[in-house]
């Protein structure tokens, strides 16, 4: 199958994950006033027209971390709210890193999607960044959504939690491949508790990733358990009853992970305290 524009899939009433061909899933939230893009994917397309095709109304753009794949197509956009610790990756924002991102991607296409298009879009705007913090509320009209710190993989790192959907839209904050190093492992365990003690705000938990190398059929939510043994890996971690094995973690380099249940968690084994 070849792919040359994303899939967006409606996951509940006016909420859409777009599926970036496998590489990132912004997500949208539409409200009956306003509308929030959540995350602009790698940047190899039009995302902003993509947008408006599936609203009219006005939208705010956040960003839940400042990495490649969430940023790629922040320059579509003149502004964005982000949380401040993750400023600096926003304006440092490396477009050759990333196409190397794509290129080291490219071969784990086993689903034949990545007939995408392969280059970065430059830039229109170096957009405003705006601040993003802890309990923040987007009031979207008839449906609100509430920004939730959760540093650990960036020290940025947000979560958001839609009251409509009850849907968390975790980012890369609790995935089966939580890649942390940025933080300390003390500093990701107060993030996962802080989505945690919102979990009766949520049923559903869709990451910044649908689906690994363009896997088109996941289009479906994390389980809840997810969070649960991302918790518990970082708890055993830094109780010292759980240590890594050193391995290759990709994209993170050298790293101590432990995979438990389905998840991977991958840290640097001299950033646990503090
Ligand atoms: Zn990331
Ligand atoms: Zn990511």
């Amino acid at each position: 199958m070849s792919l040359k524009v994303p899939t967006v899939h409606e996951v509940s009433y006016k909420t859409y994950m777009i599926n970036m061909f496998g590489m990132q899933s912004p997500s949208l939230v539409v409200g009956e006033e306003r509308a929030l893009l959540i995350d602009t994917g790698v940047g190899n397309y039009d995302l902003k027209g993509l947008v408006e095709s599936i609203t009219a109304l006005p939208y705010d753009v956040v960003i839940t971390h400042g990495h490649g794949d969430h940023i790629g197509g922040l320059g579509q956009f003149s502004q964005a709210y982000v949380h401040p610790a993750d400023w600096q990756a926003v304006e440092t924002f490396d477009a050759p890193f990333l196409a190397q991102y794509i290129q080291r991607m490219l071969p784990h296409d086993t689903w034949g999607c990545f007939d995408c298009p392969q280059e970065i879009m430059p830039w229109q705007y170096r957009p405003q960044l705006l601040p993003l913090e802890d309990g923040q509320v987007f009031d979207l009209g008839g449906r609100r959504v509430t920004a939730y710190a959760a540093p650990g993989h960036t020290p940025g790192e947000m979560v958001f939690v839609d009251d409509r959907s009850r849907i968390l839209f975790s980012g890369d904050a609790a995935n089966c491949n939580l890649g942390l190093g940025a933080t300390t492992v003390e500093t990701a365990l107060a993030g996962l508790r802080n989505i945690k003690s919102h979990e009766a705000e949520f049923d559903r938990n869709f990451t910044g990733h649908l689906g690994w190398a363009g896997n088109l059929e996941r289009a479906v939510s994390e389980g809840p358990e997810i969070l649960d043994t991302c918790l518990a890996i970082c708890q055993g971690i830094v109780d010292g009853t759980r240590h890594g094995e050193e391995m290759d973690a990709g994209i993170f380099g050298r790293r101590c992970c432990i995979i438990d249940h389905g998840v991977r968690v991958s840290y640097d084994p001299q950033k646990v305290h503090g």
